[in-house]
């Protein structure tokens, strides 16, 4: 479904593989799939989080317009993840080539039983937070009330010290 475009904004992260070429893969699929992507975050190295025994992550954050309806941009970050080799079966939070989240999405709330946006765990990821920031730092959290930057911010020090920047923006060129 097309309608008004609006800002959209989504987390990546990869600890499969080749891990910065398939974080450039997703953002040239979501450039061709319909997210007009216009700002790139810098990229990071990170510790897993929930199931700790697996190799660490990189992860970054993108935004950009779409004119797309949530659930088409869900469909097109699976497609996404699926074209980078991704194990559909596996346990949650367990490696993958290609995670692609919908961190927020300008204006709109989405309940739904696969799909919830503001992403549920989004307040407390730092490494979805520390990206996210550069991207939608000024954007505020309808259920937080807060901007990103700020939720970003009342994380733990520690936490948001080993998300480590490895690269600045330009990754994606790379
Ligand atoms: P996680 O991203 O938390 O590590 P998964 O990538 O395995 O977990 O996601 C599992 C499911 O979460 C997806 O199949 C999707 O339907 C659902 N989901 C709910 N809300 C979102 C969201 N905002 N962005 C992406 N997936 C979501
Ligand atoms: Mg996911």
């Amino acid at each position: 479904m097309r309608r008004h475009p609006r800002h959209v904004y989504l987390a990546l992260g990869s600890n499969l593989g080749d891990r910065e070429a398939h974080l450039r893969a997703a953002v040239r699929g979501l450039r061709e799939g319909g997210v007009a992507v216009d700002a790139v975050s810098s990229l990071y190295e990170t510790p897993p989080w929930g199931v700790l025994d697996q190799p660490p992550f990189r992860n970054a954050a993108v935004g950009g317009l779409s004119s797309l309806c949530p659930s088409a941009i869900l469909d097109l970050a699976k497609r996404l993840e699926a074209e980078a080799g991704r194990n559909f079966g596996a346990e949650r939070w367990t490696a993958r080539p290609l995670d692609i989240d919908i961190a927020l999405i300008e204006g709109e709330r989405v309940d739904e039983p696969d799909l919830t946006v503001p992403h549920t765990l989004l307040t407390e990821r730092s490494f979805v937070l520390v990206p996210l920031a550069e991207v939608a730092g000024e954007v505020r959290h309808p259920l937080a009330g807060m901007r990103i930057r700020t939720l970003r911010d009342l994380r733990p020090a520690s936490e948001r010290r080993a998300v480590r920047r490895v690269a600045g923006p330009e990754w994606v060129d790379g």
